[in-house]
C-alpha cells in the first residue's frame, strides 16, 4: 500500500522551506520566483549562512527566517532590522518543527540534509501538510513511524529525490493498484565520478575528487555518497517506503548520462520511464505543482544533441568492488528495525570524517559495515527512539573513526 496521499492543491500556497541555504532549497527558490502568482514563501531556514539567508529575505520576504546557530541568527536580526522588513528571526531546532506545522503553511519543501531533518519532517506529517520530500535520510530513519504520522495526519508526502519522483510520474495515479501492477521498480545510477576508476586505486580518493559529480551540482554530503553510491542505497531504502514495495522487487541500473531518471517495470514487461535533463528543478516544479504541471525553468531535453544513452548492470563492470555499500540497502532492510537508521547514523559520521581528511574514501564503508556489527538497533516507537539510535550508532561510528585513524 502506498504511503502517498493525494488532493487537489489550493490555488496560492504558502511554502516553508527547510534548508533554503542549501542546494535544493536555493533551486526551490529559483522556482517559486517565476510563480509568484501560486506560491508564497513564509519561512525560509538555515544552519549558519547568514548572507545567503539574508538575501533570500530581501526577495523573498518571508514571515519567519531561522538560522540554527544562534550568534548568526544574532547577525541576522541586525542586518534585517535597518531594512524594515517584518520578518521575525528565530534560532534553535526546536522553532524549525515550528515552521514546518504552522496553520499558515501549507506545503514544507523538506530539505535540510541528514537525520537533523527528522523532527521537522514529522512535524510537517504530523500537522496534514503537503510535504515535499528532499531529506531522504529523514525517511531512511522514520521509516514505519515517518509513515504512520503522514497517514495520521493526512498529510500529503511527495519525492523531490529525481529517481523517486520518476517513479512517481511513471505510476499510475491509485495507489492501490500499484502493488498489484509493479514487477520491478528500476532505480537509475550515474554511478558518480568513480564509475570506470580502478578499484584498488579508490583508497586515493579526495574530498575534491569524491565532491565533483559529472551531471549534478549538489551538497557535499550527497556528492560523497554518490561517489560511494551510499546514496543509491538510501534511495533503494527510501523507494521501499515511499511505494510499498517489496525491497526483491527494486533493481539498481547504471545510467552515466542521467536522461532516464527511473522506472516501472510492469507485469505485463511494459517499462515506463520519466526523462529529462538533470536539473533538479524538475522534480521540484512537480511537487510544487502537483497534480497540475508548472514551468521548472530547466533546460528542454534535445533528443538529436543527447549522448547515446547507456546502461551497465550492477554485477559488470566491477561495480561491485567499487560500490561495496550500495547491497547494505537490502540487508539493512531484512535485518532488524531500525537498521537503516543505524546505517544512515554511520554514514553521516564517516562521510563528516572523509571530509575532514580523518579517514579514506575507502573506509567509509569499513566505518559502516563496522557499526552495524557493533550496534544492535531496537525498534522504535516514537521520536525520542529514533534520536537515541540516532545518537546511539553516531557514538559508535566516531569510536570506529578512531581506531582507523590512529591506526593509520
Ligand atoms: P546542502 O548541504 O546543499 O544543504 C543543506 C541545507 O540544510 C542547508 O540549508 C543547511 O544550512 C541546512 N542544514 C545543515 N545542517 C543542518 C542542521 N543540523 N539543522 C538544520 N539545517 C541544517 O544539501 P542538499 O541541498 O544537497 O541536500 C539536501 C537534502 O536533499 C539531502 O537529504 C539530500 O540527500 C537531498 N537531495 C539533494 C539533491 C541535490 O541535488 N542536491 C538531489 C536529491 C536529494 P547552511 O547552508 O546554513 O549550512
Ligand atoms: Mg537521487
Amino acid at each position: 500500500m502506498s504511503q502517498i496521499y493525494g488532493a487537489k492543491s489550493s490555488t496560492l500556497q504558502t511554502l516553508t522551506v527547510l534548508g533554503s541555504t542549501g542546494s535544493i532549497g536555493k533551486s526551490t527558490l529559483e522556482v517559486v520566483a517565476r510563480h509568484p502568482d501560486k506560491i508564497r514563501i513564509f519561512a525560509l531556514t538555515g544552519f549558519s549562512q547568514v548572507d545567503l539567508l539574508f538575501e533570500q529575505c530581501l526577495r523573498f520576504k518571508p514571515q519567519y527566517a531561522l538560522l540554527v546557530d544562534p550568534d548568526s541568527a544574532n547577525t541576522l536580526r541586525t542586518r534585517l532590522l535597518p531594512t524594515g522588513l517584518d520578518v521575525e528571526v528565530l534560532t534553535g531546532s526546536q522553532d524549525l518543527d515550528l515552521l514546518a506545522s504552522h496553520d499558515s503553511v501549507d506545503t514544507v519543501m523538506a530539505s535540510i540534509v541528514g537525520a537533523a531533518g527528522l523532527s521537522s519532517c514529522l512535524a510537517a506529517a504530523r500537522a496534514g501538510k503537503r510535504l515535499l520530500l528532499a531529506n531522504k535520510e529523514a525517511l531512511v530513519v522514520g521509516g514505519e513511524l515517518f509513515l504512520s504520522q503522514v497517514r495520521a495526519g493526512g498529510a500529503k508526502l511527495l519525492p523531490i529525490d529525481s529517481e523517486h519522483s520518476a517513479i512517481f510520474q511513471s505510476l499510475p495515479e491509485d495507489p492501490s493498484t500499484w502493488n498489484d501492477r509493479i514487477e520491478k521498480i528500476i532505480l537509475t545510477a550515474s554511478g558518480g565520478p568513480f564509475k570506470a576508476r580502478d578499484p584498488q586505486t579508490l583508497h586515493l580518493v579526495t574530498p575534491e575528487e569524491a565532491c565533483r559529480h559529472p551531471n549534478w551540482v549538489m551538497g557535499q554530503k550527497i556528492s560523497v555518497d554518490s561517489a560511494t553510491m551510499m546514496n543509491k542505497c538510501l534511495e533503494v531504502i527510501e523507494a521501499h517506503y515511499l511505494f510499498g514495495v517489496d525491497p526483491s522487487k527494486i533493481d539498481v541500473l547504471i545510467h552515466p548520462q542521467s536522461i532516464i531518471h527511473s522506472m516501472v517495470e510492469y507485469k505485463d514487461m511494459s517499462v515506463v520511464a520519466q526523462l529529462g535533463t538533470p536539473d533538479m528543478k524538475v522534480p521540484i516544479a512537480y511537487g510544487l505543482g502537483w497534480p497540475e504541471r508548472i514551468e521548472s525553468g530547466a533546460n528542454k531535453l534535445s533528443f538529436q544533441n543527447t549522448p547515446p544513452m547507456t546502461f551497465e548492470d550492477f554485477e559488470s563492470n566491477r561495480h561491485r568492488e567499487r560500490f561495496p555499500g550500495l547491497l547494505l540497502a537490502w540487508e539493512v532492510l531484512r535485518s532488524a528495525n531500525g537498521a537503516p537508521g543505524v546505517l544512515n547514523a554511520a554514514n553521516e559520521i564517516a562521510v563528516e570524517s572523509f571530509l575532514s581528511k580523518k579517514i579514506k574514501f575507502t573506509q567509509i564503508h569499513e566505518v559502516n559495515l563496522r557499526t552495524l556489527d557493533k550496534y544492535l538497533p531496537r525498534s522504535a516507537k516514537s521520536l525520542d527512539d529514533l534520536l537515541a539510535l540516532d545518537l546511539g550508532a553516531r557514538d559508535v561510528a566516531r569510536q570506529v573513526v578512531e581506531e582507523l585513524s590512529s591506526s593509520k
